[in-house]
């Protein structure tokens, strides 16, 4: 556990603070592959750069800290925390995945770990009870988003946790929507904890990253093995990238937070919009649990537009909000899902869980709100396509 009583204080101290050879404030980048040895036989702290890294070591205490666990990660990206994650199950084993986890996570598991015997299924984990009858022999984990991209579905992150205990099957929360900031779900129960760190916890779109975290020492040990074994882990320098990047979380989601709210409101009582998702609006899907399990709805929202506008030119006529895949960053992001990020889902699929072609996903940045709703609003007046109606009075 923290040494800090506030996260606001972990983000910028925790882990591993500065270079204990010189008191430099920020932990020095060890750009170094190798590392001299004292004599045969004696095993050194640090030996060969993909088994540790001093930068990455301190990124890894570091976001084991904030998550509340007991050991952390350092991957090359999102998708290789998740693939070592994934790496713990055999042929025969089965995951469950929440009906909208992120496209990446699916095709892996489609395309990569199917051709290895790991089965998968999609299913909706927002119906604990439902959920339950779906965990057969061959089920060894269930992996969650919460909220789930790009949707913003609410799943009960503890509920899960201790249907997996029950079973004793692994609960996996990928937490990139949130972070430690927002949520912790380690703290509701769950057993492992994944990040895009790409996203929030670098947010600063420069850099691909992605993390674990655990608080279990023979899952430790497990992934550990992995990540030496498989190799995907992250470099000295966008490990410093990270740690710099994580000590301005918590205003940088302050203020994310607080425009994403804004921007639900308007795109809520907007003429062109016909329905807004958005964790942080009282109707939302899963409001009450979000509220517990989180500190607010966070900085994701998705929106769909009335069939008599078109979504092309909206896409089009936009400034300032950049089409662009990824989120999390300083700046305003928009997105299709349909044909960008969850394109890798079969069209059927997409359909029955509910990402239409209508559906836009907007990551909201910390520019001034004023400007970002302007635009947003500009936009969607420019693109109506025929009837007069479609004008806001
Ligand atoms: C982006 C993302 C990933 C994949 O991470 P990369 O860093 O792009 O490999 C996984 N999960 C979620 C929720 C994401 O948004």
């Amino acid at each position: 556990m923290s040494a800090y009583k506030n996260i606001e204080s972990a983000l910028i101290h925790g882990g591993i603070y500065g270079d204990e050879y010189t008191k430099a404030v920020n932990v020095p980048i060890y750009q170094t592959s190798t590392y001299e040895q004292s004599g045969i036989g004696e095993t050194p702290k640090w030996e060969y750069s993909r088994t540790g890294n001093p930068t990455r070591a301190a990124l890894e205490a570091l976001i084991a800290e904030l998550e509340g666990g007991s050991a952390g990660f350092a991957f090359a990206s999102g998708m290789a925390a998740i693939t070592a994650v994934l790496s713990l199950f055999n042929t025969g084993d089965k995951i469950i995945i929440s009906s909208n986890v992120y496209g990446g996570t699916f095709r892996v598991l489609d395309k990569v770990f199917n051709h290895f015997g790991i089965g998968y299924s999609i299913e909706d984990t927002t119906n604990i009870a439902e959920l339950e009858t779906k965990i057969t022999p061959e089920v060894k984990a269930i992996l969650i988003e919460s909220p789930a991209n790009p949707l913003l579905t609410i799943t009960d992150i503890g509920a899960v946790a201790r249907l997996a205990a029950k079973h004793d099957i692994l609960s996996i929360v990928d937490n990139t929507f949130m972070t430690p900031y927002l949520q912790r779900p380690l703290s509701l129960g769950a057993d492992i904890v994944i990040h895009s760190a790409t996203k929030y916890l670098g947010g600063h779109s420069d850099v691909v990253a992605g993390l674990v975290v655990v608080n279990d020492e023979r899952l430790a040990r497990q992934i550990a093995f992995i990540q030496n074994s498989t190799g995907g882990v992250l470099g000295p320098f966008d490990s410093f990238l990270l740690i710099r990047g994580i000590k301005t979380l918590g205003v940088r989601l302050d203020r994310h937070v607080e425009n994403a709210q804004k921007a639900a409101e308007f795109l809520s009582s907007h003429k062109a919009v016909k329905k807004v998702y958005y964790p942080g609006l009282p109707d939302a899907q899963g409001y009450d649990i979000n509220k517990r399990q989180a500190k607010n709805g966070g900085v994701m929202i998705s929106f769909e537009l009335y069939e008599n506008y078109d979504i092309k030119k909206f896409f089009k006529s936009l400034k300032l909000v950049a089409l662009a895949e990824s989120l999390g960053g300083v700046e305003s992001l928009v997105c299709h899902p349909a044909s960008m990020t969850h394109a890798s889902i079969p069209y059927e699929v997409r359909q029955k869980v509910g990402i239409t072609d209508g559906l836009i996903r907007l990551s909201i940045g910390i520019e001034n709100i004023d400007d970002i709703l302007l635009r947003l609003s500009g936009s969607a007046i420019l693109i109506c396509r025929r009837e007069p109606s479609c004008m806001r009075s």
